[in-house]
């Protein structure tokens, strides 16, 4: 019998079970639907996290602008390429390029180049996730070579998005970002943070109702995890880990058995919550990872929430230690191959996809 997608009402039921135990049947569910549509692979896309230098001041996040404790850092097109080729060698089949969002002409010129160099040199699949732009610069570096983008909505309701953020954001801005990505032919991705201040059960199940309705290809999405040195820190007080642990699977689970085909990043977040937290999430629906390859001299820097994990590991040994938990839980690893979304296969009338990287 085929697994039935919830309704707004299932949905808002399960985000508000409470009980661990209770909520086995959901992932079950989730996981078998994952098993059903994608195999049971998942695909690594190794992240680099290229400079901690933003703009932006959202209020959560502990590299926003306003944060005077933290040096800023801006890794050279040649360092970002030594994480590149590492990760072409050890089998991957895509690399993130993500930062704090800039929208100088330098910085956009680094990007154009670096993503050319990288599709030139390697021929590996690029995601990008480097914030609002404009449709030019998006232009650009699609054409430079990056195929999917990421771009979290934050929370799909604008009144608790500009509680989140300083006036100058704009909500709307950043829905009409998604349009243009789409439009321009990326693969996107969005996503929210779960369990924010303020935020409801309905908001969640709002939320997933979002990426719907915009059609989204890829979905990354995480818990919010306190970070001290932000405005949003006093009312996240008290915040119960194991909670907001479960109220982001339960997340993905219902994002696995609504929009079904989409690809869905358990992420590092979630290990910041609990030490087997990835491994839970592609438990719970999830197809994939992004393992960092972030040299290890600037992981500390780059710290958008406390207690990262791995900040002292180099990237050999964040392959090595995923590579054992994903075949502890019975998954392989779909090494050389794009892992593109089956979702925006379907949609374009393209292939799926299994392509060789
Ligand atoms: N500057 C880019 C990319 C880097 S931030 C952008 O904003 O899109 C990437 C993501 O980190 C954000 O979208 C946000 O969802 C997440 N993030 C920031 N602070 C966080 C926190 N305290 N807890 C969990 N996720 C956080
Ligand atoms: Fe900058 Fe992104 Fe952090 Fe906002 S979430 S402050 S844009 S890095």
């Amino acid at each position: 019998m085929p697994t039935p997608v919830p309704t707004r009402d299932d949905m808002i039921r399960w985000l508000r079970t409470t009980e661990p135990e209770a909520l086995q049947p959901l992932f079950r569910d989730a996981l078998d639907l994952k098993h059903e549509l994608l195999g049971r692979k998942v695909h690594f896309r190794g992240i680099v996290e290229f400079s901690n230098v933003c703009a932006k001041n959202c209020r959560y996040c502990g590299i926003r602008r306003d944060n005077k404790a933290v040096e800023r850092f801006q890794m050279t097109g040649e360092e970002i390429m030594e994480c590149v080729r590492w990760a072409k060698e050890a089998g991957y089949g895509s690399v993130v390029l993500q930062s704090g969002e800039r929208s100088d002409a330098a910085y956009v010129a680094f990007v154009e180049g670096t993503v050319a160099r990288i599709k030139r040199e390697t021929g590996m699949g690029i995601t990008l996730s480097l914030g609002e732009q404009d449709v030019t610069t998006y232009r650009h570096w699609f054409e430079a070579g990056a195929h999917r983008y990421l771009l979290r909505i934050e929370t799909s309701d604008p009144t608790l998005y500009a509680q989140l953020h300083p006036d100058d954001h704009s909500f709307d801005r950043r829905v009409e970002c998604l349009r243009t990505l789409k439009a321009i032919g990326y693969q996107v991705g969005t996503g929210v943070m779960i369990g924010l201040p303020g935020q409801t059960e309905d908001d969640l199940a709002n939320d997933i109702l979002f990426y719907e309705a915009i059609d989204a290809d890829m979905i990354g999405m995480g818990p919010f995890v306190v970070h001290r040195q932000t405005p949003l820190a006093p009312a996240a007080d008290g915040f119960d880990a194991g909670r907001q642990l479960y109220r982001a699977l339960t997340m993905i689970a219902l994002t696995r058995l609504r929009l079904r085909d989409v690809n869905i990043a358990s992420t590092t977040a979630l290990q910041a919550l609990h030490p087997e937290g990835r491994e839970m999430g592609l438990q719970a629906g999830a197809n994939i990872i992004m393992p960092n390859l972030t040299h290890t001299r600037y992981r500390r820097h780059y710290q958008l929430y406390e207690g990262k994990p791995c900040l002292d590991e180099n990237a050999a040994a964040c392959r090595s230690c995923l590579e054992g938990r994903i075949s502890a839980i019975g998954e392989t690893i779909g090494y050389g191959e794009y892992g593109d979304s089956l979702h925006f296969a379907r949609r374009t009338g393209g292939a799926s996809g299994g392509d060789e990287a």
